[in-house]
């Protein structure tokens, strides 16, 4: 009897290690956060788009406003501070698009200016964008993420394949898969806004 014990109870501690393993895996934080608006709202503005593109970015914002367990909300308004807008950046193979912080006295965020580059060529539906057209609406769901005060994602845990977070850094042409946030996304916004 004392033979069959050994090989039993090393069996049932590999199997401990490996569900703590899996565990803290799953649990691992890529998410990173910079700010936050001491509020649980904001508005944004979005007259300023070319009407085609407007719905893009109001998809994207109803992302984030619809995280569960979560307080954070975007309205969208006619008349906010935080708006969009499209202007040559730096040219056709610069970056896709800049989101510039506004903070108040002490230092929180108050408000954001998201520039969308006109010099690529934008899908703007619902569909799938082709493979020469950057898709608006991750992009523009990438930066509301920097508008709320999340940073890139370790860049670790962004491997090149359709399971990488909204918020990490860089976006594939033709892709879509930046419109839907990741569960960490949800965490990172969760951590800020609960
Ligand atoms: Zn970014």
């Amino acid at each position: 009897m004392k033979q069959s014990c050994t090989p039993m109870r090393y069996a049932i501690l590999l199997g401990f290690s490996t569900l703590l393993f899996f565990t803290s895996w799953q649990m691992a934080k890529s998410y990173n956060t910079f700010n936050r608006f001491p509020t649980t709202s904001t508005t944004y503005r979005n007259t300023d788009l070319p009407s085609s593109w407007r719905s893009a970015t109001e998809r994207a914002a109803n992302e984030w406003t619809a995280v569960s367990s979560c307080s954070w909300t975007f309205t969208k308004s006619s008349s906010s501070g935080s708006y969009f807008r499209k202007a040559n950046i730096d040219g056709p193979t610069g970056k896709l698009a800049v989101c510039l912080n506004y903070r108040d006295s002490n230092n929180k965020l108050s408000g954001f200016r998201i520039t969308i580059n006109q010099e690529y060529t934008w899908y703007t539906g619902t569909g799938n964008p082709s493979s020469s057209q950057f898709d608006l609406q991750s992009i523009v769901t990438h930066e509301l993420g920097h508008a709320v005060g999340l940073d890139h994602t370790q860049s670790s845990h962004c491997p090149n394949s359709s399971s990488m977070a909204t918020m990490c850094a860089g976006s594939p042409i033709g892709k879509t898969w930046q419109r839907s946030l990741s569960s960490d996304d949800k965490s990172g916004i969760r951590s800020l806004y609960p």
